[in-house]
């Protein structure tokens, strides 16, 4: 029943403009707001919002930034192990304009410097039923999770995000892979096909490595492959989407809540993609998560 998530935490600063400003320009904001995120944080905060006992092991800068984040996770009874580095917190600087452009900028920050497990982190790893990780920290981070993980039975779940080439000693660790369509299609080194069933392709492909892959396809669902099963795909739930981000976030941590509770992985896909798209239909990615209960509510 429970879920441990290694990955990052960023802080988030929203600037809204009128327009992304030029070269060289100053401009008044018309807002600005902070939000918690990083891919590792905000799946913590979706497998505990949807009912899995959650800890996140992350590394945090030595400043105000920290503070919040410690906050936000502790309001969302997910269990912190936090280091923290000497220098800043991760941050992302996020300009978005009335249109819906934004541009971004991350500062790694304290999530680039995150190496070398402690004997206590891998033991947290080491205790939970299923091990959740994302790209946005140190790759030899993710493979000591995932061997620590593997080795003492942990379902093992990797989200290549943000995407880069796997070490091929990681594969093996992994009992579960989730990417999006772009992920899957540049993983699968076919990121240059316009075959329309290249998702498809991409799925069957990385299964030679992976025992299950799934590739979410926004608004059109996802594929769930299997190995010695036939690739299914589910639809999206109905959703009157308003801001997307975070969709996939919501679906990761959803589906490790799933599967640490024993659901198969068609039904833990199932019941992500009813949690997904709960949270397209609200702004912000962690305020968008949906609760245990909602998500129940709108599942059949
Ligand atoms: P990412 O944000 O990682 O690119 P996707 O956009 O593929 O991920 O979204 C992840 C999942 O969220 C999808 O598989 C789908 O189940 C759900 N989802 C995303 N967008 C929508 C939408 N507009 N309506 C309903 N569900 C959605």
């Amino acid at each position: 029943m429970s879920v441990v998530v290694v990955g990052s935490a960023n802080l988030d600063f929203v600037y809204h403009v009128d327009r992304i400003p030029a070269p060289g320009e100053t401009l008044l904001a018309a807002r600005s707001a902070q939000y918690p995120g990083g891919k590792g944080n905000n799946q913590a905060i979706a497998a505990a919002r949807a009912g899995a006992q959650t800890s996140f092991i992350g590394s945090l800068g030595n400043d105000a930034s920290a503070a919040i984040l410690r906050r936000e996770l502790k309001l969302a009874t997910v269990k912190a192990h936090l280091r923290t580095q000497d220098g800043p917190t991760g941050t992302a600087l996020v300009t978005l304009d009335g249109a819906g452009t934004n541009t971004i900028i991350v500062n790694a920050g304290a999530n680039g410097d995150f190496a070398d497990l402690t004997s206590a982190e891998l033991d947290a790893i080491r205790i939970a039923d299923v091990l959740l990780m994302q790209l946005e920290i140190p790759m030899e981070t993710v493979l000591d999770a995932a061997r620590a993980g593997h080795e003492a039975g942990c379902t093992v779940i990797l989200n290549a995000a943000p995407v880069r080439e796997l070490p091929a000693q990681l594969l093996p660790e992994l009992d579960v892979l989730i990417v999006n369509e772009h992920e899957a299609l540049i993983l699968a080194g076919l990121a240059d096909t316009t075959v329309r069933s290249a998702p498809n392709h991409a799925a069957l492909e990385l299964l030679r490595s992976v025992p299950a892959v799934v590739v979410t396809l926004g608004e059109n669902g996802l594929l769930v492959a299997r190995r010695g099963a036939e690739t299914v795909h589910l639809p999206a739930f109905a959703a009157r989407a308003i801001d997307t981000t975070g969709a996939g976030d919501t679906f990761c941590g959803a589906f490790a809540a799933a599967l640490s509770e024993g659901t198969d992985v068609l039904h833990a896909a199932r019941f992500a993609a009813c949690a997904a798209a709960l949270s397209v239909q609200r702004e912000g990615a962690v305020p968008s998560i949906p609760d245990r209960a909602e998500i129940e509510s709108h599942l059949h």
